[in-house]
């Protein structure tokens, strides 16, 4: 059987949030912020280590749903080796494409990589915020103003 698309991405962020990557304190981190999404009650803390501009480290800890967890993990993986500019752009694409309607592509979605597993929450709009508050966090750990909702 194969399963289709949207199984798949289900099933990349049930893997991430039962195992997911950077898990736990960081030593050393340079940078940190901290981001709660009262809806759905998700607390991300979101931890770097930079070496000049480049990201060495990101760690994350927090409690949350499975989607928030997911992210975050997901986040860690795509933001290790890049600057610090590369991640806050990156952070802005991932929130412009996941608020398209489900469906479409978007010039955001080439760079993304695994991030589009995160795309069904463009069905789901009430739970859009669960997958972009790890993004939040980085985005304030970085010193940039999150975007005014
Ligand atoms: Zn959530």
């Amino acid at each position: 059987m194969t399963p289709t698309l949207s199984s798949l991405y289900q099933r990349i962020i049930l893997d991430h949030n039962a195992r997911p990557h950077n898990h736990g304190p960081l030593e050393g981190s340079t940078h940190e912020a901290s981001a709660h999404n009262p809806l759905c009650g998700d607390r991300v803390t979101i931890r770097l280590r930079l070496d000049g501009e480049r990201i060495e480290e990101a760690r994350f800890e927090g409690d949350g749903c499975a989607l928030s967890r997911a992210s975050a993990s997901l986040l860690t993986l795509a933001v290790k080796g890049r600057t610090a500019g590369e991640a806050t752009s990156l952070a802005a694409d991932l929130a412009r494409y996941l608020s398209t309607p489900p469906g479409t592509s978007t010039p955001e979605e080439a760079p993304l990589g695994d991030l589009v597993a995160l795309q069904g929450v463009r069905e789901v709009p009430a739970r859009r915020r669960c997958a972009t508050l790890p993004w939040e966090a980085l985005r304030a750990a970085l010193g940039e103003e999150p975007p005014r909702r």
